[in-house]
């Protein structure tokens, strides 16, 4: 059985009784947004759903798992039909309201654990705020193929990957396989591969980066490559190293 505190699972008389043992607050944040024919719009969400639970059987009562966020910014992919996106000012303001429940409540550090790159940005700028407002450290983490470059190399995987790859598409076959499209899993049809360059070492260049114009089917990568064993694998490191992160937290 699982150790993690799942707040939405739980009653408050529940939380009262480990409420001074929680010293972190994990909040998951995704999004809803296109991931080619590969997955669904869920999988920023599921994932970091789901990576937030694993951590949360990891620290048992000293970490307390929010409910996941399931839309966050993605304006780089709205001329695909079915992607949400907040605007920017509303991201910041729902991370204020959040942060300030969880303040109320006696919480001084959240983690955001986020399945989505352009979540990225709202996160970081709001993290100063935060320490000034209410005096709460904020922190984030990536759950995805950020932590495991080294692997995806020994892989010889695409040079061009980050989104509905085969990267995020294994790590979506391990924690989430109803989420996979096992019979339509198709590598991207790159439109033009010179704006996925100045994209990826244009630094915060993300979310001004319209995948329409790279990538004819929404992909990047080629998700053929995916498997259910380097989704193990690399869940592994990604769990291991978002523990370490979190040790060094809590300390
Ligand atoms: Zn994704």
């Amino acid at each position: 059985m699982s150790k993690a505190l799942i707040l939405e699972n739980m009653t408050w008389q529940e939380l009262q009784k480990v409420k001074d043992k929680v010293e972190l607050i994990i909040i998951p944040v995704g999004s809803t947004e296109q991931h080619g024919p590969n997955t669904t719009f869920s999988t920023d969400t599921i994932r970091a759903k789901k990576i937030g639970e694993m951590i949360g059987d990891v620290f048992g009562d000293k970490v307390l798992i929010a409910p996941t966020l399931p839309i966050g910014l993605s304006y780089h992919h709205m001329k695909f039909p079915g992607t949400i996106t907040f605007s920017l000012e509303t991201y910041l303001k729902i991370l204020r309201d959040i942060c300030w429940s969880f303040k109320q409540h006696g919480f001084k550090k959240i983690l955001f654990l986020s399945g989505h790159g352009g979540n990225k940005r709202p996160i970081q700028e709001y993290a100063s705020e935060a320490k000034k407002e209410f005096d709460m450290d904020i922190y984030m983490s990536g759950i995805g193929g950020s932590l495991v470059t080294d692997l995806s190399n020994e892989h010889g995987f695409s040079k061009f990957k980050g989104h509905a790859c085969e990267v995020e598409t294994s790590q979506t076959m391990y924690l989430a396989p109803e989420h996979v499209r096992y019979d339509s899993l198709e590598k991207a049809k790159f439109k033009d591969d010179t704006k996925y360059l100045i994209k990826k070492y244009a630094h915060g260049g993300s979310i001004f980066w319209d995948y329409r114009e790279v990538t004819e089917n929404g992909a990047l990568g080629d998700a053929t490559k995916a498997s259910i064993e380097f989704g193990k694998e690399m869940n592994e490191i990604v769990i291991n190293k978002i523990t370490e992160f979190i040790e060094k937290i809590i300390l």
